[in-house]
């Protein structure tokens, strides 16, 4: 099987790469673009958007897994901060209604996000973080080693180092 050591990252119209785990140092084609930032447009990772999958890994006796979808999905902050989950499709007309019907481009745009599965590399802690706007530390261990579940996909399981963690399309278009 290929290795996917190097990530590849893709938004709208622009390809960009990983060297390495966890971290993007592509500049999205444009220089004033941040590293170690991601896109917030339609952003593939492996080339494993849109379709829904499931991860897991592949040692059977193992078990570990991660949330079926996408590996992310967008939010809408609510008033009280308290982030929403805006499913596709809708998602749109969600954010709407948790910020505002009467809500401008920019509110809009300024209080919805995209929250990343996360995993802890070092106790293997799942969590939702904004890559854009949160630290991504373990609120259980404090470890700064965090993956994005979409970047675990051809790597090592992080639990059992045996099994391969694996992102299986399931026929799903969301
Ligand atoms: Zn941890
Ligand atoms: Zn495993």
């Amino acid at each position: 099987m290929e290795s996917l050591s190097v990530a590849r990252y893709f938004c709208q119209n622009v390809e960009f790469t990983t060297t390495n785990r966890g971290s993007v140092e592509g500049n999205h084609g444009r220089p004033d673009f941040p590293t170690n930032k991601l896109c917030r447009n339609t952003l593939i990772v492996n080339g494993i958007m849109p379709l829904i999958h499931d991860y897991y890994c592949t040692n059977e006796t193992c078990g570990f897994a991660g949330p079926s979808g996408w590996g992310y999905y967008m939010y809408a902050e609510a008033d009280d901060g308290e982030r929403i989950s805006c499913p596709h499709p809708g998602e749109q007309a969600k954010a709407r209604e948790v910020i505002g019907e009467d809500a401008t481009e920019e509110e809009l745009d300024n209080r919805t996000g995209f929250n990343y599965y996360c995993v802890c590399v070092d106790c293997v802690e799942q969590f939702d973080r904004d890559p854009q706007r949160d630290q991504l530390r373990c609120p259980n261990c404090e470890s700064t080693a965090i993956e994005l579940l979409v970047e675990l996909v051809g790597q090592p399981c992080p639990e059992c180092g045996d099994g391969d963690f694996v992102a299986e399309d399931t026929g799903a278009i969301a």
